[in-house]
């Protein structure tokens, strides 16, 4: 397994590739990797001959008060998983060399990118979608794989890549969760025991609208304000909890088609987000 941590390195050996008919796929990480992120090269593999998994904590979608600094690190782990899972290289450049100190272009979303986490995280957004933009440039894939754990970003990637003519083919892969349904994510670490116990109201929460959901309900509200009411009584914060268009990610009122329920909460400081499909 190479790892590359040059961006003309990277492209170089991704060129290499393409000129002797190889396909690539990336799997863009910010590391700490957990089976969430495993999940998504084991698709990978079954799409390309050859997975990159990029390792890179972008400070473009961080805000100033936000856990940058502190956000779980373990690259020799993080390589163990990768090489355990037969991933060909990770390109795992450092700051400087993704942002020499003077960029000056940004892409931006204008639609998906405002509601959700866009909400209360303005800038994040523009952020994923500039180092997404850059990774693709990097790395030169036939296919990306995200996961539908961060459901917004996924389709605000997509929506780039329509616009923005990118020639890459946008794959998703299912959350993963911990055997007792909590998502798994990064950030999980951060939690203390009692904190994790009480972010399980917010899978818990979600099985419990999916089987009202399934009992006839359809009043977008009620099934709402009973998420909010089951995480607030666990003493989560909620940030968000919203039933939308499966494509649009416009909120919906009534369920009558395809939709997603989307939560974001903090649990302590820690910032959880989750969804399911109905
Ligand atoms: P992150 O390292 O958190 O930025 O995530 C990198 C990629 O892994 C993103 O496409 C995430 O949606 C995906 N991912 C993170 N956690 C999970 C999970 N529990 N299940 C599926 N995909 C995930």
């Amino acid at each position: 397994m190479k790892i590359i941590r040059k961006i003309r390195e990277m492209q170089a050996e991704a060129e290499k590739i393409r000129i002797n008919g190889g396909k690539i796929a990336v799997v863009p990480t910010m590391g700490f990797l957990h089976e969430g992120h495993m999940s998504l090269v084991d698709i990978a593999k079954k799409h390309a001959d050859h997975v990159i998994v990029t390792i890179f904590v972008n400070p473009t979608q961080f805000a100033p008060t936000e856990d940058l600094d502190k956000y779980p690190k373990d690259f020799k782990r993080d390589c163990e998983l990768c090489e355990s899972r037969k991933v060909d290289a990770i390109f795992n450049p450092d700051c400087k060399e993704m942002y020499p100190g003077d960029s000056s272009v940004w892409v931006v979303e204008e639609r998906l990118s405002k509601g959700l986490c866009g909400r209360t995280r303005p800038t994040h957004f523009r952020g994923v979608t500039t180092v997404v933009a850059k990774l693709f440039n990097a790395t030169l894939p036939h296919f990306a794989i995200f996961g539908e754990k961060d459901y917004q970003q996924a389709a605000i990637i997509r929506k780039m890549v329509r616009d923005l003519d990118f020639p890459v083919k946008i794959i998703t892969g299912p959350v993963v969760r911990e055997s007792d349904g909590l998502a798994m994510s990064s950030r999980n670490k951060y939690l203390s025991p009692d904190e994790r116990e009480k972010a399980l109201s917010i899978s818990k929460a979600l099985q419990e609208a999916r089987q009202k959901i399934l009992r006839g309900e359809r009043t977008a509200g009620k099934i709402i304000g009973g998420i909010n009411l089951r995480i607030s009584q666990n003493g989560g914060r909620v940030d968000y909890v919203e039933i939308i268009d499966s494509e649009t990610l416009e909120p919906l009122k009534k369920i009558d088609g395809k939709a997603v329920i989307a939560v974001a909460a903090f649990f302590g400081t820690t910032r959880l987000i989750d969804n399911i499909s109905v």
